[in-house]
């Protein structure tokens, strides 16, 4: 039987309770290490006030490249795994701290539309946050149904998101 082609994967990753730039480190090397997967590509790590709630700390924020044979859906459960072993509960309120918080932004050549996995990630276009790391790694990336990252880019408020060395 042939191998399942490889796709590419970008993940969103985020956080701002605890030691963000250890998780961002522990959570990148548990992404590279997930079966049939591979690290192709990782932005810098960029510092971002919070969205959609102000009254909570800054954001890490970073995106990374996974060249995988994983199914979007087994890779999403694979990157809630890996929030839950980075100490991620889910009883907050949506969009409030948490430890690490792992978004599938893209995967090439797959649209879907479910509650449980919209891809494209459908709130790519409103965040500096993803989009400064993500025209990291690929400015000319098109997002069906949203547009090219760089021009995304062009029109999103980035307003206090820096890069961290
Ligand atoms: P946002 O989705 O606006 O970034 P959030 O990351 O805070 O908000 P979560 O509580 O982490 O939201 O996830 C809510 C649900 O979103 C999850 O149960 C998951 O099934 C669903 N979901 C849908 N599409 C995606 C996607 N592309 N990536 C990650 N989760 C997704
Ligand atoms: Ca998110
Ligand atoms: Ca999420």
């Amino acid at each position: 039987m042939s191998e399942p082609a490889a796709t590419d994967a970008y993940v969103a990753l985020g956080s701002n309770l605890g030691d963000s730039r250890a998780t961002l480190a522990g959570a990148t090397e548990a992404l590279a290490d997930l079966p049939g997967s591979r690290l192709v590509g990782a932005s810098r790590i960029y510092r971002t006030p919070p969205w959609g709630r102000r009254d909570q700390p800054d954001f890490l924020n970073a995106v990374v490249c996974l060249r995988t044979s994983l199914s979007p859906h087994d890779l999403l459960d694979a990157l809630m795994a890996i929030e839950r072993r980075f100490g991620r509960t889910r009883d907050g309120e949506r969009w409030g701290p948490r430890t690490l918080d792992l978004d599938l932004l893209h995967v090439d050549g797959v649209v879907l539309d479910q509650p449980r996995l919209t891809l494209p990630h459908p709130r790519i276009g409103e965040r500096a946050f993803v989009l400064l790391p993500l025209a990291d790694l690929a400015p000319e990336l098109e997002l069906p149904g949203q547009g090219r990252v760089t021009e995304l880019l062009q029109r999103a408020d980035t307003v206090g998101c820096e890069p961290v060395d």
